[in-house]
């Protein structure tokens, strides 16, 4: 089926305009989540598009030079937007670099036909390149948008690669605005296609983060990062349920920095704050990549490590322990020094053991730490253990 090109070229402009307005509105409320670029980017590419509508009927320097110079405008502020969007600082030379070349290319060879194509051509297939290649820098490999954004921008690749082909081969009068034909449907229509896609997987890019944020707002703690009592609570069950059915050991820990109250009462609460975080950083650098830590409260923090026998908790965790004696947390130019207590249960968990049951098996040992004089371990008694259990030796595979 062959459109009318300009009817194709207004009805995309159309589109456009609406889908702008809603994006600049919406926009409008919350600057950093990028729909103000990307409806920017929609409202040039409106614009460009009713340039490519007058075709014929206004100047060149508008319908052509200036409408071309728009759309490369669009794919610089979809290009801005993915940077808004991850809350990177946005490159702006670079992202406006092509549609300067756009506009220079456009004042010198607007008289031509052929030459005047391919340059506008080439420099949109490199804005296209461009999004492709940011998006796979900086967009997590999981997602929907990133997606989108990549089949987006590769089909309006193969599209202006095939218009440069239509016109290196000699179609360039076949390939004007004016002209209704087969190809200039298709082009048209992978040109329209394409654009909606890319403003659709920016918006769903900028939901995606959104609910990202929320998910990490509501499983972390705010002061250190770690995850909060509720999630580390789910992962416990998550863990135990694992070593039950693998008949693995699971150690499971909570910490309790000694005397906290006095270093808020000495150094003030923000002091502590810095403490706490301090203490956090000392235990996450020492734990491995399967082991999980949370705050559980004020400054008491569960761990919890998988395929850790007895001797393997007690080796790492003691270690954890006597090397933060040695070092001191800093609030400005003060070294404020801390002491930990540590109780540990480990089993290799049975129908009967429970997230609470191991809790308080856990908690009591820290009791009896705190009550043996504080800055100790101490492990719970041990209970029933399968005799199948596989356990990995923990020095082993602790790395540093
Ligand atoms: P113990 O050696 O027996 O553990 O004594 P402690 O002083 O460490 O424990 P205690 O439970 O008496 O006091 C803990 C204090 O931690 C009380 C509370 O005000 C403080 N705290 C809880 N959360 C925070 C926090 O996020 N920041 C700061 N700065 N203090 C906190
Ligand atoms: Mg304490
Ligand atoms: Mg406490």
């Amino acid at each position: 089926m062959i459109a009318h090109t300009p009817t194709l070229f207004a009805c995309v402009a159309l589109v456009a305009t609406i889908m702008a307005f809603c994006l600049i509105l919406v926009g409008q409320f919350n600057r950093r989540d990028g729909l103000l670029t990307i409806g920017s980017g929609l409202l040039a590419h409106a614009l460009a598009y009713v340039g490519y509508t007058l075709y014929g009927h206004a100047p060149l320097w508008l319908t052509y030079g200036a409408a071309n110079t728009l759309l490369s405008v669009a794919l610089a502020f979809y290009g801005a937007s993915l940077f808004r969007i991850v809350e990177l600082p946005v490159p702006w030379w670079r992202v406006f670099a092509p549609m300067v070349l756009m506009l220079v290319s456009m004042v010198g060879l607007i008289d031509t036909l052929e030459p005047r194509m391919l340059a506008a051509t080439l420099v949109l297939m490199v804005q296209c390149t461009l999004i492709i290649y940011w998006t796979c820098c900086f967009i997590p490999a999981r997602g929907r948008a990133r997606m989108l954004l990549i089949i987006g921008s590769s089909i309006s690749l193969i599209g202006l690669g095939m218009r440069v082909v239509a016109i290196l081969g000699g179609g360039a009068a076949e390939m004007r605005y004016d002209v209704s034909n087969l190809k200039q449907t298709i082009s048209v229509s992978i040109g329209t296609f394409t654009a909606m896609m890319i403003s659709l997987g920016l918006v769903l890019l900028s939901k995606e983060r959104s609910e990202s944020m929320l998910q990490r707002l509501a499983l972390r703690d705010v002061l250190t990062g770690i995850l909060n009592r509720r999630a580390i609570l789910e992962q416990f069950s998550r863990e135990l349920e694992r070593s039950r059915r693998e008949g693995s050991f699971l150690a499971v820990a909570m910490v309790d920095i000694d005397h906290f109250k006095q270093i808020n009462d000495v150094h003030g609460h923000l002091a502590g704050d810095e403490v706490i975080c301090h203490c956090v950083n000392h235990l996450t650098r020492r734990l491995r990549q399967s082991d999980s830590i949370g705050r559980y409260g004020g400054e008491e923090f569960l761990l919890l490590l998988p395929d850790t026998g007895p001797e393997g908790a007690v080796a790492v965790l003691d270690d954890v322990r006597a090397s933060l004696v040695d070092s001191p947390a800093r609030y400005g130019e003060t070294r404020i020094e801390l002491r930990i207590s540590i109780g540990v249960c480990c089993v290799v968990p049975g129908e009967r053991d429970t997230t609470a049951s191991l809790l308080a098996r856990a908690d009591a040992a820290l009791y009896e730490a705190k009550d043996l004089g504080r800055n100790t371990l101490r492990m719970a008694p041990a209970g029933f253990q399968r005799s199948d259990a596989r356990t990995r030796d923990r020095s082993q595979t602790l790395s540093g």
